[in-house]
């Protein structure tokens, strides 16, 4: 790191916990999910404020401070909110001057085609090439060191890891936890901590938060969305982001195949009292080359269902194994339901892995659900 990144890195974090410091302006990011969020600067009663002590902060800040390379991990199957905040805070730190390597930890390592657009895609590597034993990582938005699947040797071997994450069911690995369950979306975390390190919010940083805020919150449509996402929107587009664009990559494109899979999934929906669920197999989708990460849009139209309060896709990956995604209209918590099932995730929306049948995997997951209800 050159003299002058160090100074700049230090006094960052020197105001960032120094009461009315100058790295938290009125216009700073901040998770909290009151309605002032962002307002306060010198750590006085913001609503909701506090969740990440500002020693925990400073300790990230003196860990990536001292650090020459990073080694950034997110979870399998990477969504916007997983991708997007590894991505930013890799700008961020090459910003810096850091050496940075980025992966999720997939037997099939391929971004998801509605995730090619984001910019950074020269920072990652197949889990195969991520270093053995870190000096330091950092992961984004698992809620525990299996959710990096590949990688978890390499958490397990690393000397400190950060993680930087939102869900309720953060296990508590890693060895500093910048988690906050009220962040509706790890972006907003990757925020403050880019901020914290006198990152600049450009394009391409604003480009990759906003894909995992409007992942995150279903574009401000779920209970996640708070206050503080909407004044994390407006920093973030007034950057100059194409948000129309942005939204059609994400939401509004698919190969053929596509809608022939969801002839399929269709074809098979069920309506089981309060529960609505269908699934898509693998050869459904080797029908039309489909890869698996193209079915991550299906449970939102499952799940507008008004007979059911709880919807569930089971979605066989490639090993053969189903990743299901579950939602509930807030009446069910189906985030402590996957959790008894080795899966985890929010309130609203979780999912698990099975590798029982369809008819055993539901089976199950109803006989959870009588017992939740
Ligand atoms: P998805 O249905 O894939 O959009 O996931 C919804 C939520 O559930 C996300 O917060 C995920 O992190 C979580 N989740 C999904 N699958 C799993 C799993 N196999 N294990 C733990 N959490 C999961
Ligand atoms: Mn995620
Ligand atoms: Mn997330």
């Amino acid at each position: 790191m050159t003299p002058d990144v160090r100074r700049r890195v230090e006094r960052q974090a020197r105001a960032a916990r120094t009461p009315g410091g100058t790295a938290r302006g009125t216009m700073g990011p901040s998770s909290g999910a009151g309605g002032a969020a962002g307002d306060t600067m010198d750590g006085m009663a913001e609503p909701g404020a506090g969740r990440i002590p500002e020693s925990t902060w400073t300790r990230a800040l003196d860990l990536l401070s001292g650090a020459d390379e990073v080694a950034m991990a997110c979870h399998v199957s990477p969504d916007g909110d997983a991708l997007g905040s590894m991505l930013a805070t890799g700008f961020a730190l090459r910003s810096l001057g850091k050496r940075v390597v980025a992966s999720f930890g997939d037997r099939h390592f391929a971004v998801p085609r509605l995730l090619r657009f984001l910019p950074g895609q020269d920072m990652l590597t197949p889990p195969g090439d991520f270093p053995a034993a870190p000096e330091l990582m950092i992961t984004f938005d698992s809620a525990s060191a299996d959710r990096l699947g590949l990688l978890r040797a390499n958490v397990d071997a690393a000397r400190e890891v950060i993680v930087v994450d939102h869900h309720p069911s953060s296990s508590g690995f890693g060895t500093l936890g910048l988690v906050d369950p009220r962040a509706s979306a790890t972006a907003m975390l990757a925020e403050q901590l880019i901020y914290r390190l006198g990152g600049t919010l450009d394009r391409d940083i604003a480009t990759c938060l906003y894909a995992g805020l409007v992942t995150d919150t279903g574009s401000f449509r779920h209970s996640s969305t708070t206050p503080a996402a909407h004044q994390m929107a407006a920093r973030l587009v007034a950057t100059g982001l194409r948000t129309d664009e942005i939204a059609r990559e994400l939401w509004d494109r698919s190969p053929f195949g596509y809608l022939k899979v969801l002839a399929a999934a269709f074809d098979r929906v069920v309506l089981d009292g309060g529960l609505v669920w269908t699934y898509v197999t693998r050869v459904d989708r080797a029908a039309y080359g489909l890869p698996y990460a193209e079915l991550e849009g299906i449970i939102d139209i499952v799940r507008r269902t008004d007979e059911a309060e709880v919807a569930a896709v089971l979605k066989e990956d490639d090993e053969g194994a189903w990743q299901v995604s579950t939602r509930s209209k807030g009446g069910v918590d189906v985030g402590a339901l996957c959790a008894e099932l080795g899966g985890g995730g929010h309130r609203s929306a979780a999912g698990f892995t099975s590798h029982d049948s369809v008819e055993a995997t539901m089976a199950r997951f109803r006989e959870l659900l009588g017992k939740a209800r």
